[in-house]
């Protein structure tokens, strides 16, 4: 009797001990297996997210820009260097480089990517101009054109998307672009004049002041048209005194407001 106790009291012991010190144990390993197998697994789909992006960024290289003529070796370096999927909400990062506009909340848009290459090709920037954007947006086109110049000056109407903006441009490093929330309408007189304007939303007509403040020389593009009808896209060239317009190509574009 008291050796089974004993024994009883010895398997009960093993019993209490020796299973929960495995579980423990056990427990344990659970743990570090599940940390690691969990690091793992967050750094397998970290690397295959990005190098999924990374491939998507270079189809639309191919597939959408070179396959529609834009040749400048500058502007392909562009738009392959800059992450657009983090330049569109979160839930659309898979959808950023897909061949259209894209929604950035406000009822506002982040443009196809093409727009955004064709715009920039038709600017000629080199790296001693200073360049206007009107309507910042998501703050992707502004980063684009900081790959070609560091002076930037971009406006934003809607404060929200301009805090925004000046954020993202901060995170992803395009540290040296200015923003300012208002009515680009009256463009940017302390910073002019400008080498480039470009304008990314559609006008009614091409504002005065930023026709005054572009510097002899100097291109602006702009779509002009009726708010949620036809717009053409229009190349605007100061050449001494004189201005010369090109209407280029038709495009849909949210419309330029105007603050009350
Ligand atoms: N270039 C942006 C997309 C532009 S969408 C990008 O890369 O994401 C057009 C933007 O122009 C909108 O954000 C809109 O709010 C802004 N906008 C419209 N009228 C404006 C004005 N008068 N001044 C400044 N921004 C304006």
């Amino acid at each position: 009797m008291g050796i089974k106790q004993q024994e009883t009291i010895a398997k009960s012991n093993a019993g209490h001990f020796s299973p929960s010190g495995l579980r423990r144990g056990a427990l344990f390993f659970v743990i570090l297996f599940c940390l690691g197998h969990g690091a793992e697994t967050l750094s397998a789909s970290w690397w295959d997210d990005s190098s999924n992006l990374a491939k998507q960024r270079l189809q639309m290289i191919n597939g959408q820009l070179k396959n529609r003529g834009i040749t400048d070796p500058k502007i392909l370096r562009a738009m392959s260097t800059v992450p657009r999927h983090l330049f569109v909400p979160d839930h659309l990062r898979q959808q950023a480089y897909r061949d259209g506009p894209l929604p950035i909340g406000h009822g506002q848009t982040i443009s196809q990517p093409y727009i955004v290459a064709y715009m920039t090709e038709i600017l000629q920037i080199n790296p001693q101009h200073k360049v206007l954007e009107i309507g910042t947006g998501s703050g992707y086109q502004a980063a684009v054109l900081a790959e070609l110049s560091d002076q930037v000056y971009t406006m934003e109407i809607i404060p929200e998307l301009a805090a925004s903006a000046g954020k993202r441009l901060k995170e992803t490093g395009y540290t040296k672009v200015t923003v300012r929330q208002g009515d680009g309408y009256h463009g940017w007189p302390e910073a002019a004049p400008f080498d480039a304007i470009m304008v990314t939303a559609a006008a009614e007509f091409i504002p005065p002041p930023l026709l005054q403040q572009l510097k002899a020389g100097g291109r602006m593009i702009i779509p002009v048209g009726s708010p949620f009808y036809v717009q053409h896209l229009m190349l605007v060239e100061k050449k001494g005194g004189n201005i010369t317009t090109h209407s280029l190509i038709p495009v849909r574009f949210v419309p330029f407001r105007r603050s009350q």
